[in-house]
């Protein structure tokens, strides 16, 4: 069950109907909608899904489902019921309460309010925002700024957003529509998916609004939008392009508008950062989250979340989506409304619900599979660690050989990557490696000792002398 169309919850889909093809797919028209494009492009066709919608029901062997609308920054969100032997259980999915969303569908508290007199046993809720406290501000709210941005802009306007979030999207077409401006998709992403929501009702745009990117360039400049990727400084994004001015058809010019208008998932700060002075570079403006109300929160605030336990009235909660600080925080609002058991689980802790009781039962191994490049799952956590290492420290090699009769040492010769311009940087090292050798090939140690001392010896020189701890890899060779 895929309650939404989300990168992080239908991202790693393709990877595991390789390994079980046949496991069935259930969710909204929309989820499967952009699901489907993901599939097609790994190449994968046949594969079993059920399209559902908010008050049908379908059931897989003891477990009948139940879906209920929920809002998000995507139409078409559903959270699901699962109601089986051992109890009823409510889970939100992502979600949010906006009163006034831009499509009319709220969270459909009518419906938890039922199940809540019915009697929900567990309810696993969304713990993105729980830190956060009051109302997430309604996406209403925003429209002036696109409204505002449009309204003084004499030049271009680009408008980067995640191309999953059709609302924006839509605030932006209505606004350019309102301007007599025509818009053009930049990005893969962004063009499939918007497609798809257009095709399926999702998304309004008037005939004449949308042209091809190439035929946008030559419209006069005060007449041209552009939607694109990349709000999250990805490098390859259109944006990040853009900014460099290695985009093959979009030129920034000195006064052009450039709004990011998405959240920066923590993390991304530097690759935001990096975008956005490559454009101010050029002399755009940029507008972003840092200087304007452009994007809001597509999660529930504490006090949206205290609404729904005071509603729903369950037996047990377990707080779900965020790290273990936004789920500890979930859990003391559920404890204020008096709900009693709050089962904390991370990822991998077993869940058992027993007579209207939740508790945990187990632990199954679990953790990130990396896909890397054509590879999957082959590359471990180290080796990622050893490529951190390698982009941010460098790397030198130290070779040195060994007469396993005489106990001469001839070297070292060493070299270095991303360290230092000139290997003579080493000069200073190499007399302490070949006593440090020396003597303990007299003590009779083996090469792989060897290699160790080589290492310390070399290591704790670099980090004294230069502050750095770049990989170093020792070769010691006995002839
Ligand atoms: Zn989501
Ligand atoms: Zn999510």
């Amino acid at each position: 069950m895929l309650t939404h169309g989300h990168e992080d919850h239908i991202g790693a889909t393709p990877y595991l109907l390789r390994e079980r093809g046949d496991i069935p797919l259930v969710g909204s028209e929309l989820t499967l909608a952009l699901l489907g494009s993901k599939l097609r492009e790994h190449r994968l066709k046949e594969t079993v899904h059920h399209v559902v919608a908010e008050g049908e029901t379908i059931t897989f062997g003891p477990f009948v489902l139940e879906f209920i609308a929920v809002n998000h920054s995507i139409p078409d969100a559903l959270a699901v019921v699962i109601r089986t032997g051992a109890g009823v259980v409510l889970h939100t999915g992502d979600f949010k309460m906006d009163q006034l969303p831009l499509d009319g569908r709220i969270t459909d508290l009518n419906e938890f309010a039922r199940l809540g007199d019915e009697g929900v046993d567990l309810f696993m809720t969304d713990s993105t925002n729980a830190e956060v406290p009051g109302f997430t501000t309604s996406e209403k709210d925003i429209a002036p700024v696109p409204e505002r941005v449009f309204h003084k802009s004499a030049q271009r306007i680009i408008v980067a957003c995640f191309a999953s979030h059709i609302h924006r999207v839509q605030q932006v077409i209505d606004a350019a529509v309102a301007n007599n401006r025509k818009v053009a998709y930049v990005g893969r992403s962004m063009v499939r998916n918007m497609s798809i929501a257009k095709e399926l009702g999702y998304l309004h745009v008037p005939a004449g609004v949308l042209v091809d990117a190439k035929e946008l360039a030559d419209l006069p400049v005060d007449r041209q939008v552009l939607i694109s990727t990349g709000s999250q400084g990805e490098p390859l994004s259109a944006l990040s392009r853009i900014a460099q001015r290695t985009h093959s058809f979009v030129h920034l010019e000195e006064g052009d508008t450039v709004v990011l208008a998405s959240s920066l998932i923590p993390g991304n700060e530097n690759a935001v950062y990096r975008v956005i002075n490559g454009l101010a570079r050029w002399g755009a403006n940029v507008v972003h989250k840092g200087n304007a109300p452009v994007h809001v929160s597509g999660h529930a605030s504490a006090g949206e979340l205290l609404y729904c336990y005071n509603i729903v009235k369950p037996r047990n909660v377990m707080p779900i989506h965020g790290e273990i600080r936004h789920m500890r925080a979930n859990a003391e609002l559920a404890r204020a409304t008096g709900v009693e058991n709050v089962v904390m689980a991370e990822d991998g802790v077993v869940v058992d619900l027993v007579d209207g009781v939740a508790s945990i039962a187990g632990k199954v191994e679990c953790g990130y599979v990396f896909v890397d490049g054509s590879s999957i799952g082959d590359i471990s956590e180290s080796s990622m660690k050893d490529r951190r290492i390698l982009s941010e420290e460098g790397f030198i090699s130290v070779i040195v050989v060994i007469d396993s009769v005489t106990g001469k040492v001839s070297g070292p010769e060493i070299h270095a990557r991303g360290f230092a311009e000139d290997d003579s940087a080493f000069d200073a090292i190499k007399p302490q490696i070949v006593d440090a050798l020396t003597k303990a090939a007299a003590e009779g140690t083996d090469s792989y000792q060897m290699q160790q001392l080589v290492r310390r010896v070399v290591g704790r020189w670099v980090n004294k002398t230069h502050r750095r701890r770049p990989m170093i890899i020792p070769v010691v060779i006995e002839a």
